[in-house]
């Protein structure tokens, strides 16, 4: 259960407000100072362009907290009230109708992109991986630089650009992995339903 959240659903937004830890005040004197996570005091390796600390970078990639649309703080979302990606400060803001927080500006934080992709081998085994760079990626394979595809001749032949929670992903490759494994014809399904649209593309075009 999280703190917006409460069984009854009778307590009243203040209630609720009240019920939330007390919180380092926000400020732009914080800008490129501190963690721009809402409540995070960590000063370590924190600028400008770099505005959230490791871990709390880390929940920002795994979709756990989210920029605040008004004042760019992160924290979890609210956004009951309005239409906007709001943290908790500026949707109670919006509800009292009092003019917005001041705006904490930053570098922008870019979440990374990561791909899902299955690789054929010789003899037409699978090997199924999961990278941030998938054209870096896939030239170590074919250098030899990755032992288990050494040699295997390796052809990327379907991925996918993740978009999802990164234990998904890891749990995604685990389970085709398995599958490349146990069951390899539903690989080989995969893999022909996902180029047959694909085959369409003029590339030169
Ligand atoms: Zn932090
Ligand atoms: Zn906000």
């Amino acid at each position: 259960m999280d703190k917006y959240s409460n069984n009854e659903g009778k307590l009243s937004w203040e209630q609720l407000a009240a019920l939330t830890p007390p919180r380092l005040p926000k400020s732009t004197e914080a800008i490129g100072a501190r963690c721009a996570r809402d409540g995070c005091d960590i000063q370590k390796d924190i600028s400008y362009e770099r505005p959230l600390c490791w871990a709390h970078w880390k929940d920002f990639d795994s979709l756990l907290i989210f920029e605040c649309e008004r004042c760019h703080w992160f924290d979890e979302l609210v956004g009951e009230f309005s239409d906007a990606d709001l943290c908790w400060e500026c949707e109670s803001r919006e509800r009292q109708e009092a003019p917005p927080a001041p705006i904490y500006a930053h570098g922008p934080v870019e979440r990374r992109v990561r791909y899902l992709y299955i690789l054929k081998m010789l003899g037409g085994k699978w090997y199924v991986g999961q990278t941030n760079a998938l054209d870096l990626r896939l030239k170590e394979h074919q250098d030899g630089n990755t032992i288990s595809t050494r040699g295997q001749r390796p052809k990327l032949v379907w991925f996918e650009k993740w978009v999802g929670l990164y234990q998904e992903l890891i749990e995604e490759e685990a389970n085709l992995t398995r599958l490349a494994r146990d069951n390899p014809r539903v690989i080989r399904r995969m893999v022909e339903e996902w180029q047959s649209p694909h085959r369409l593309v003029d590339w030169n075009a």
